[in-house]
Formats: C-alpha cells, structure tokens, sequence
C-alpha cells in the first residue's frame, strides 16, 4: 500500500500540492490558502482513519516573503513577550519564533498563532529562549537549517524505510540481541538488535578507560554490516553510551539517530569535546567535528512518550531514566506485539536535585534489560540528607584550612546537580557563599539544562522560570574558559569549589587543576562519580599518593597531600532502588538481562532477580548473543 497516494486521494481533489514523510510522520502542502487556514476537520480524519500523526502546511509558493513575514509577526506578538531571533526554514514552510515568554507569543488557547498563520501563511512554531546563551545550541540550530534541503530529503528517505513495506525476506518471528559492548563492564555499551526485518543499534559508546583494542564496542562481529544498519537509538548523552556515534558517519553510515532534544545537544557537545582534547594531546582523533555535525544532521528527536515507528517492524518509546538530562529508558515494541523490550540505560530510581525518578508504567514488556553498575549486594549508598551533610562539612572544613574544594566530574549531570544543591545550601544558610567554578565545557552543558527545564524535576522547572531564583544564573556560578583563568584561580582566588572534567582524572582540565593542588594540604579533591578500573581516580581512590605524570617528555612525580573524600551524588540507582525498580516496574517483566556493571555485580544482581521474583535472568558478556524469541 502507498499511504501518501491513499491519503491524497481521500482529501478534496487538487488540494495537495506536495505529500512525503518527515520520518515517521506525514506532512502535506497546499496551494490553497483557505484550506491551510481551515481545513474543515479533513486532516483529523486521515489522523483517525491511518492512527498517524498528519501534518498540513501551505506550499512555499503561497507563504509572505520572509522580509515582511518577520515584520508581521513582530507586529502581532506583543512586546511582553519578548520575541528575540526569528528563523525560517523556508523548505518546509516553518517559522521558528524565540521568545522569552513563549505563552504570551502563543497567545490565549493558541489565537496569536492563528493570527500569524493567517497574516503570513506560514507554519509558526514558538520556543523559548534558554536564559544562558550557547554557542553550542546556536550551532547545532544553524546546521539544521543551513542543511534544510538535505534535512527534508533525508526525512523523506527515512520515511519511506518505515513505510514501503519488508525489504529483508520472508515474514518469520524472531527478535535476537547481541551485546557488542558494555556486558559485564562499564564502558562502549551498545546493543544490536535484529529482527527478520530490521537491524537497529542501541548505544554506541566508548570505554574511556580501555587501551586501543577494548576502547571500542565490537562491530567487527559476524553478524553487524554497517551497510545493513536502519536505526541507531540513543539512551543518554554520557560518552559511554555515545562516543562512537559519530564514527559510523565517517564509515558511510547517512541512516537516522533517534534521542531526546537535550541527548542530542549534550553529546555533540561531549564528542566536540573529547576531538579538541585529543588534538590538545596531539593524537590523531577517530572522527573529527565534520562526522559530528553529520551526526546532528541525521539525529530526529523525540519527546518523553511519543510513540514512533522507526523501521517496518520495530516501534519506539522512550521514557525518564533519571539519570541525567533528557536521559530515556528505551521502549521497543517489536513486530507489532510479538516482542516487547525495555532498555533502562543508566537508571535513577529516585528523585534528585534535578530529576524525578524513572518511570516505571509500561504498556507491555517481556524482555527488560536494567544496568547493574552499582548492582552489588554492598551497594548501597548514603541517603540525601547524610550525603547533603557530609558534603556541607567537607566544604566546611576546607573553607576552615582556607583551602578549595576540587570536584572532577563527568561532563554532565553531577555538576548541575552539585550546583543546585550548593545553590539550596547557601540559601539556607548552612554553607557560605563561596564561588563555584565551572570549567570550560560544564558552562555549555549548564546552559543546555537550563534551556529544556522541562526535563527537570518540578521544583528545579519552577526555579529556572523565575530569573532571579534560578541556581544556574546566581551570581556565585562563575565560568571559566582559559589555562590562564585556571592558574588565576589557583593562585590568587580565596576558598571555592572547582567543578572541572573529567569526571575520573583521566585527562581534561581536572588533571591541570590537581597537578597545581594536589601537594597543598588545604586542598580537598572530593570524587563524585563512578571510578572505572585503571584510572587515577580509582588509583588514588585505592590510596595511591605518588603519582607520575610525563610533563612535556619529563617524568614529574606528584606527592597527594590534599584531602581524598567523596561526595555521594549519583545519577546511578543503588542496589537498593534496582531491586525497588523490579518491584515497581509494571508490566513484570518475563526475563530480565543485567549489563552496564563489573562482571561480579551483573551476576550478582541477575541472581538476585532471579531468587526474589522466579524470572529468567542473564548476565551475558560481550560478543553473546540471545534469542529473545
Ligand atoms: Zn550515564
């Protein structure tokens, strides 16, 4: 069946000019203005009849020229509002209007929107201005619309993958995982989902603690062709789930990326990153920022419950991990019914200082594959109000020493969530109001939370949309950008915490910053997150005090006088909330995989499972496959 020439023929002869895909969704043009204006209930007709989502825009031909359409619609959003820039992507008739109050724009029960498409002709799509400026956002906004022809032609192309039926052979059931990466260890997750139809990755990180062979997920495996890929679905933005993305598009992958809006930002951002780092260290990069922005260009991006097909028998979901922004659980419906699969990538299963807890309602699942980094029977960690203490009293004392309190992080999440919770504490009074530095990249990652805060928890939302009192703009957050600001802040600055990446001292400015603290005693180097094997924050964390490093093609050796603490803020579920997941989760789940954790912690939490609740469980290692049905 061709669903475009169904569709067109069920509308008033001659009405459409154009009919194509933009993924999974359907977009038609006309020529007849009266008919974009009202199109007598036609469109929810089609929507009912084909359960699709079907969108109508007039043809380029008939919209305003840009000049005086702008002008228009200037005049008619009132100045409250705060219209700021005004993009048109004239290939598929939308005008996107920034403001800062996007409901004065929108106006009472969207009538200003319907004036504007009445006085313009063209589609007008209203967002808000993020209150922090972002290179990075504006970037990734320029290449979508610099590329709109290219953009539009590759939706289309997608479309049809989705909507011309079985390419691959005879109609048969089965659905087969193979776990390429991040099975039995931290680290280059990916999974590789096949189905008689359909091939689609999930995840493809990186280990950026693993030497040269083991850095990478295993795409040499027997069954993975690249050529064959139709759908790479991405959880969350953390490198270990992301890193490798942009080198399928340097190997000739032009296939979509599926995430969420802040996964899309945050990663580009994290990949960008990681490129300019290995140039820093001379080494040749594995993909430079050409793939990143081929990447972007190829991502389509969902919203939290929003239901797509992405090929013809593959259908997808996602939903709130909480772990950090935009992080999704991965709901795949596979073969309409036949299979359902959960995926929780990296899982939070309590509310945060920015995040509610994940979801747990799922309209099916037999299949759930739940990570297990801190999956031991030991892992319980600290609850909020010991772990607030704690770090109140660590600040403290360093404060006291007249010393600074150094907190190497992961590029996104945990230094957000440490500045609201100082931001909460200075304003309760219970820690002094010391500057909190965010080096480099943390400044562009806390920009992009601050322009989706509809991915964050309530109270935090609240905070954002009220300018005075949101915790990222407070005038102790303070952005540095330069070796130079570095060393000014080492030498000269009085006691304050410096938040700087990455998050295990394996390169990256936080390295810079311990190499100058690490001999004063004053100084507290405070961890934050998960320590994979191998790194110097593992080491250090095992008790390791002489550390050498090659300086310009010197050995240097560093002598740890600083405090070596922890501050207990992490995105991860506990052993305790992964067992209270299973509990909670609805549907129950026939058959549970557990990855993403040291191989003694998978075992022991698929064990767990299987004692408690009587389902299959496995903990597969990497390079196995299971056949699911
Ligand atoms: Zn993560």
């Amino acid at each position: 069946m061709d669903i475009l020439k169904e569709i067109v023929k069920m509308l008033p002869p001659n009405s459409i000019s154009e009919a194509g895909f933009e993924a999974a969704n359907i977009v038609l043009y006309t020529k007849d203005a009266d008919f974009f204006l009202d199109n007598r209930g036609e469109i929810k007709k089609l929507v009912d009849a084909f359960k699709k989502r079907v969108e109508l825009r007039p043809d380029p031909s008939i919209t305003l020229g840009q000049e005086k359409a702008e002008k228009k619609i200037r005049e008619l959003i009132p100045a409250e509002a705060g219209v700021d820039e005004i993009i048109f992507d004239p290939e598929r008739s939308r005008v996107i209007i920034h403001a800062d109050k996007p409901g004065l724009a929108i106006g009472k029960q969207g009538a200003l929107l319907r004036d504007i498409r009445k006085e313009v002709l063209w589609v007008p799509i209203i967002k808000r201005m993020p209150p922090i400026r972002s290179k990075l956002i504006e970037g990734i906004r320029a290449t979508l619309y610099q590329n709109s022809a290219y953009r539009k032609k590759f939706l289309d192309r997608t479309g049809h993958r989705i909507y011309d039926g079985w390419i691959r052979g005879k109609k048969s059931e089965w659905v087969r995982l193979t776990f390429l990466g991040g099975a039995r260890q931290v680290g280059r997750s990916c999974i590789f989902l096949q189905t008689p139809e359909s091939r689609v990755l999930i995840d493809v990180g990186i280990d950026v603690t693993g030497s040269d062979h083991d850095m990478f997920p295993m795409l040499d495996a027997p069954e993975f062709n690249l050529k064959e890929l139709d759908a790479v679905v991405i959880s969350h933005a953390h490198m270990d789930h992301t890193g490798l993305l942009p080198y399928l598009y340097k190997m000739g992958y032009n296939g979509p990326v599926y995430c969420t809006t802040p996964t899309r930002d945050i990663m580009a951002l994290l990949q960008l990153d990681m490129v300019k780092i290995q140039h820093g260290e001379g080494k040749e990069p594995i993909y430079t920022s050409e793939e990143v922005k081929q990447m972007v260009l190829h991502t389509i991006c969902l919203e939290w419950e929003e239901v797509t097909d992405i090929t013809p028998d593959v259908r997808l979901t996602f939903y709130n991990s909480g772990h950090i922004l935009g992080s999704s659980m991965v709901h795949l419906n596979i073969g309409n019914g036949l299979h359902n699969i959960v995926y929780t990538g990296d899982l939070k299963f309590a509310r945060t200082n920015l995040l509610e807890a994940a979801d747990t309602q799922f309209p099916r699942m037999e299949t759930l594959i739940i990570e297990s980094t801190y999956g031991g029977r030991d892992n319980i960690m600290t609850t909020p109000q010991e772990s607030d203490n704690r770090f109140v009293e660590l600040v403290q004392r360093t404060v006291e020493r007249g010393g600074k309190v150094l907190l190497p992080v992961l590029g996104s999440g945990r230094a957000q969530e440490i500045i609201v919770i100082i931001d909460r504490l200075v304003r309760e009074g219970r820690l002094p109001k010391i500057p909190i530095y965010l080096d480099g990249m943390l400044w562009d990652i806390t920009a992009i939370y601050t322009a989706y805060p509809e991915y964050l928890n309530r109270v935090v939302r609240k905070l954002i949309f009220h300018k005075d009192e949101n915790p990222f703009m407070g005038e102790i957050v303070k952005r540095v950008g330069s070796h130079k600001e570095r060393m000014k802040i080492i030498e000269e600055e009085g006691p304050c915490i410096i938040c700087a990446t990455s998050g295990m001292l394996n390169g990256g400015p936080s390295v810079e910053y311990f190499k100058q603290m690490s001999s004063n005693e004053k100084h507290t180097l405070a961890f934050s997150s998960y320590q994979g094997e191998g790194t110097l924050g593992r080491r250090i964390q095992g008790g390791e005090r002489e550390i050498t490093f090659m300086n310009d093609g010197k050995m240097q050796t560093y002598v740890v006088k600083m405090e070596v603490d922890r501050v207990e803020v992490s995105g991860h579920a506990d052993r305790r909330e992964l067992m209270n997941f299973i509990a909670r989760v609805q549907p129950k789940p026939k058959r549970i995989i557990t990855m993403h954790g040291e191989s003694s912690r998978c075992l022991d939490l698929a064990s767990s499972y299987h004692k408690t609740y009587r389902v299959e469980t496995n903990a597969p290692k990497v390079l196995e496959a299971i056949r699911l049905r």
